[in-house]
């Protein structure tokens, strides 16, 4: 099992400061990545825990990762949510997952927590716990600096906290160098709890592959493919940003409107939010180590609102998130807005809900207007740049909100639990549920909370044809936003795709989601053949996926007693239609969402009644050992 991975899982234990190793021959049939990090955190009996620094968090690379096939590059975490109460999983780009592989682990497993702030450091297949004092504090991109200084070397990357970790930011998340968010579950906190700024990564050991003419043949091949696909070619010209926010590339991408309320806002509101407005302010593209798409834009402001800018790494979720979900027209603000997010180590999606939340809340007089530190809680109002920063340090307002939708709505009481916009306490920031049915449903149903990377496809907002849908996916309807047909089963399948491509630590951009004939199981694992030499089939491999998604399915029923009552969107997206637009009167139907969860349940041979996977069916998939009494 040497071919394609580093061969070692490092486990550290913060506490006692011990530190061992283990062969990844012992994990031989988890693939790696979230696939390998879900099945760890399984395993480790204080994840049930309630206090963040006790609990484990587990950062894990795919075997494709660091071997030169097109954009596998990606880092998966997973961790208990600090937001559900669940367990959650990211997925993070930059050049950290293959810095770590080629400082020599697979994966990393953090216990315990440390009495004083350290970092931990890999290089040259050795791992070292150094004093973090003198970084504890530090914003990201001075962490970046500080760490460049000491190490002036450029192979190094980190994974890493901010301010907002530090201090318990429940809706904190951790940063890949300067521009990579890894969200959705308070990751931030636990390493703050656990005294861990960051793990460094040094690399450059090439990676031993099965078949190198093999890999750089196919690689060849998919490096002609994508720069032919119109899909991924206007990913790299737009970036998400341009593809789906602000209207997106057709200029009719629906948007979230202050707090969910809507999904349409007129192309002129619009218009300052859209990727060629920010275009003059472009001083370069960046992305992923060795990635030719370079999804990612850097842009340098000269702004006479904020100073100078410098940000990086702005989805189309932070242009809606802070954005149109907030009332924000400036173009600056979005943009600091964004870079504040970075800086401090917050989680775009999660800041967005809480604050839309805060000022529906300000509407209806739950929340005073005028807050301490001159934060005005109007839509769009430029004080919101204050606000996060108040969030990013828990101080103010900030130090509520810090906690995330659902539990703000919980202190506050007075009736805001309305306007929580929230599915398994999870803040919602997303712009097509009402109009997208399968976008919805994967959204719903997502065991993390919510968020769209997991089950939603793209296959709606990209129109495939009625041809293609029933060619690649046995759904004519596949393409059709407004049709419910075949949407659960869809959503299942993606969902368990969604999970192969994350372990095998491939960019799900490319792979399958915005073209989707880069997604073929078949494919995929030849791709796993030539580099770690291992023969598997494409059902197989999904089959991994489904063994995934439903081990953090059964892990979320466990620790936070989730289950099919609680895949239900927030009830505005039923009641309150889109006002106008192509997609007017738009909304949720309560039968027709019943209906197509039931298909996905079934899809995925979970319990249709409850939405849980059965005894039984854990114990076919070979996942039994879950109903050990170890959590
Ligand atoms: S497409 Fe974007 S996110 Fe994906 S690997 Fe390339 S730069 Fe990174």
């Amino acid at each position: 099992m040497s071919y394609g991975y580093a061969g070692k899982v490092l486990r550290v234990n913060l506490t006692d400061k011990n530190i061992i190793e283990e062969s990844i021959e012992k994990y031989s049939h988890w693939i790696g990545g979230r696939c390998l990090a879900t099945l760890i955190l399984s395993q480790i009996p204080s994840l049930s825990s309630e206090e963040p620094g006790d609990q484990p968090l587990v950062v894990s690379v795919g075997p494709l990762v660091g071997t030169g096939i097109p954009l596998g590059v990606r880092t998966s975490v997973a961790a208990r949510s600090q937001i559900s109460g669940g367990v959650f999983y990211s997925n993070v780009g930059g050049d950290f997952g293959t810095r770590m592989k080629m400082a020599g682990y697979d994966a990393v497993v953090v216990e315990g927590k440390s009495e004083s702030p350290v970092y931990l450091f890999l290089k040259g297949a050795t791992a070292e716990l150094i004093s973090a004092e003198y970084l504890w504090g530090l914003r990201i991109s001075d962490l970046q600096q500080s760490l460049y200084e000491k190490y002036t070397d450029n192979d190094l990357s980190f994974i890493g906290i901010g301010p907002a970790g530090e201090r318990g930011a429940t809706i904190s998340c951790l940063m890949v160098d300067q521009a990579h968010a890894a969200g959705w579950g308070g990751s931030g906190a636990i390493l703050g709890a656990k005294g861990l700024k960051a793990i460094v990564a040094m690399g450059d050991r090439q990676l031993p592959v099965f078949d190198s003419e093999g890999l750089a043949q196919k690689s060849q091949q998919l490096i002609w493919r994508m720069n032919n696909s119109e899909a991924l070619m206007t990913l790299t010209r737009l970036g998400t940003h341009g593809m789906v926010a602000a209207g997106g590339h057709n200029k009719k991408v629906p948007t979230s409107v202050n707090n969910l309320k809507d999904e349409f806002l007129p192309s002129d509101e619009n218009l300052p939010l859209r990727e060629e407005t920010y275009r003059p302010w472009e001083v370069a593209r960046s992305g992923c180590i060795g990635c030719g798409i370079r999804c990612l834009h850097k842009y340098d402001v000269p702004s006479e609102r904020h100073g100078n800018i410098k940000a990086e790494g702005m989805h189309a979720n932070s242009v809606r998130g802070l954005g149109t979900n907030l009332g924000v027209q400036n173009t600056e603000d979005v943009l600091m807005l964004h870079y504040l997010c970075n800086e401090y180590g917050l989680d775009v999606d999660a800041v967005s809900a809480v604050i839309a939340f805060a000022l529906e809340c300000a509407d209806h007089g739950v929340l005073e207007r005028s807050q301490p530190g001159e934060v005005h809680l109007q839509w769009g109002d430029r004080s919101l740049v204050e606000l996060v920063r108040q969030i990013g340090e828990r101080i103010g307002l900030g130090e509520l909100l810090s906690e995330g939708v659902h539990e703000a709505a919980q202190k506050l009481g007075s009736g805001s639990e309305s306007f929580a916009m929230t599915i398994k306490k999870v803040g919602v920031n997303e712009g097509s549920m009402r109009s997208h049915k399968a976008w919805a449903l994967g959204i719903i149903t997502s065991t993390r909370g919510a968020g769209h990377l997991g089950g939603s496809p793209q296959t709606e907002n990209r129109r495939i044809s009625a041809e293609a849908g029933q060619r690649i996916l046995g759904n004519p309807s596949a393409g059709v936003p407004d049709s419910y047909e075949g949407k659960g089963k869809l959503v299942a399948w993606t969902d368990c795709l969604k999970a192969v491509i994350d372990s095998l630590g491939l960019c799900y951009f490319a792979y399958g989601w915005y073209d989707l004939s880069f997604g073929n199981l078949d494919e995929l694992a030849e791709l796993f053949y030539v580099a770690t030499g291992i023969k598997i089939s494409g059902k197989d491999l999904l089959e991994r996926g489904l063994q995934t998604h439903t081990v953090e399915r059964y892990l979320g029923y466990r620790l936070a007693g989730f289950s099919r009552k609680d895949d239900q969107p927030p009830v505005r997206l039923y009641d309150v239609p889109v006002s106008a637009g192509e997609y007017q009167d738009a909304h949720l139907d309560r039968e027709m969402v019943e209906r197509e969860l039931e298909a996905y349940y079934a899809y995925l041979g979970w319990d249709v009644e409850t939405g849980l996977p059965t005894e039984g069916r854990l114990i076919d998939l070979g996942l039994g050992s879950l109903l050990e009494d170890t959590l």
